[in-house]
């Protein structure tokens, strides 16, 4: 075991602060990795506030992080795709059983075997829950750890690991590409990338934001169309004629606004998870035959698929890097919709405390 620094909330309501965690000294089968960047997703602040208490309870002190780039400083003898030196991405997951058949379809999102990057009952027992990647380094199996392709910037990155893949994955589901017509509703860190990808993949991207200056960016990022959500007859224009809409947004909000807006057979997929449930209008679903789903993230193989994606169209998130010390007025401004898309910390700023 070993120790090093970490930023952590000590409770729902206390500012994240430095701190010390352990970490396991690695075993045969564990990559160790210098962090370098760690993007803040919205599931942080929502993890850090416990505001998931009733699915998911914060165990304090509570570090969050799961959208890690870094470069490996020591590898197990039994570890064979990567050496240290090389840069590395960890997302969500840092442990799976990789047995189960779960695991075997490639969905380990859904293994109870698997561990996530933070809150997560910790199974080598290193501390009560796992700690993510608001930390200097961290220690996560060989199997959980991705290859990011060379030529992305590597703050911008590190979102990808969470925000892109989120995206991504229920995208390639609905077989969006070329002919489609696709919402992307928020215009945030998941929404962003949406956009992108979406674009990347041949479709016609609509973006829906309640935020008029956001229009341009939107435009910037790859959006045919930008639909501000809070004009009626902007959203009456629409009726009908999306094939997927894809809702990202983290607070409570009329869905059956967008579902209306879904074509006949289409499908509206949630991946924003806002506290409390959503209300939803069984006529805006029947009237159709339209299906309205949920995706959570994205296993391991897909994630390597997602960031050779990337890799192969050029593809970041639009960050603003911070230094740690930045983080609490950081939380703030993405709560408020201030940020240009995704806050990655620059990780070398730890290091000073
Ligand atoms: P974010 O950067 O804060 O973006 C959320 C966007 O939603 C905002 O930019 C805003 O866009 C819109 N929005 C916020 N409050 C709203 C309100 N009251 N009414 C309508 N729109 C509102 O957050 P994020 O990091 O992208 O995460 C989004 C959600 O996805 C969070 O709940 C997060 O926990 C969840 N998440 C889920 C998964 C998964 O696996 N399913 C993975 C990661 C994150 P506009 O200003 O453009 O309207
Ligand atoms: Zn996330």
């Amino acid at each position: 075991m070993y120790s090093t620094k970490a930023y952590a909330a000590a409770s729902a309501d206390a500012k994240l602060a430095s701190t010390t965690i352990p970490r396991r000294t690695p075993t045969d089968q564990d990559v160790q990795i210098d962090i370098l960047f760690c993007g803040i997703c919205h599931s942080d602040i929502h993890q850090a506030r416990d505001e998931w208490h009733e699915s998911m309870p914060t165990v304090y002190p509570c570090v969050p992080g799961h959208e890690i780039v870094g470069r490996v400083s020591k590898i197990g003898s039994g570890v064979t795709k990567f050496a240290v030196g090389d840069i590395v991405g960890v997302g969500c997951m840092v442990a799976a059983d990789h047995a189960c058949p779960i695991c075997a379809e490639g969905f380990e999102q859904f293994s109870p075997g698997t561990s996530f990057t933070y809150n997560s009952p910790d199974k080598h027992e290193t501390a009560p829950v796992t700690y993510g990647g608001y930390s200097d380094s961290i220690v996560v199996e060989e199997q959980a750890v991705l290859k990011v392709p060379g030529n992305l910037d590597l703050a911008g990155a590190a979102p990808l690991l969470c925000a892109g893949i989120t995206t991504y994955s229920p995208l390639k589901r609905n077989n969006v590409g070329p002919g489609k017509k696709v919402g992307i509703v928020g215009l945030g860190g998941l929404g962003h990338m949406g956009v992108k990808l979406a674009h990347a993949m041949g479709a016609h991207v609509s973006v829906f934001s309640r935020t008029p200056s956001k229009q341009e960016d939107a435009t910037r990022l790859g959006a045919d169309e930008v639909i501000i959500s809070t004009d009626a007859n902007e959203m009456a224009k629409h009726v009908g004629s999306f094939d997927m809409i894809l809702d990202t947004v983290s607070a409570d909000h009329d869905v059956n606004a967008y579902l209306n807006l879904v074509g006949r057979g289409g499908n509206m997929t949630l991946v924003g998870v806002p506290s409390k449930p959503l209300a939803i209008s069984s006529l805006s679903l029947i009237f159709g035959n339209k299906s309205l789903s949920g995706s959570m993230i994205g296993g391991f193989a897909e994630t390597q698929e997602m960031l050779d994606f990337c890799g192969k169209h050029n593809i970041t998130s639009d960050v603003e890097v911070i230094a740690i010390q930045q983080i609490n007025e950081a939380y703030e401004r993405v709560l408020k919709s201030d940020v240009k898309y995704r806050f990655s910390i620059d990780m070398a700023s730890l290091k000073s405390e």
